[in-house]
């Protein structure tokens, strides 16, 4: 048996090295990018550009911001 909090940190702590009691962050290697994550966006569009993909957000009060990335991959449920 594990629990789901216990699943959810110890991807956290890899992920974007989100500290909590769960588990210890393991150590960046030398090269690795950056990951963040971020709460409280909803995803309005999502558009193709020649080299990017264009990524517009809802943000809290309605404010709608862009990212850009290489590869989008949706998880919506
Ligand atoms: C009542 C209930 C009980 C369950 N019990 C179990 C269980 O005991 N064991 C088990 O294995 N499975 C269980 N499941 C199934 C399990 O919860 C799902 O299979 C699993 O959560 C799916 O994971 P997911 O990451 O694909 O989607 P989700 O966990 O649904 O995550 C999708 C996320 O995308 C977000 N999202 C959607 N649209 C947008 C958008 N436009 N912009 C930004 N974010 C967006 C949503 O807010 C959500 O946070 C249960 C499901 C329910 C409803």
């Amino acid at each position: 048996m594990v629990s789901w909090d216990l699943l959810y940190f110890v991807l956290r702590a890899c992920f974007d090295g989100l500290k909590t009691k769960y588990c210890e962050v393991p150590k960046a290697i030398e090269g690795e990018g950056e990951a963040s994550y971020e709460y409280g966006r909803k995803v309005v569009g999502i558009r193709e550009l020649e080299e990017q993909v264009e990524v517009e957000s809802e943000i809290e009060g309605g404010k709608r911001e862009k990212d850009f990335a290489d590869l989008v991959i949706a998880a919506d449920g």
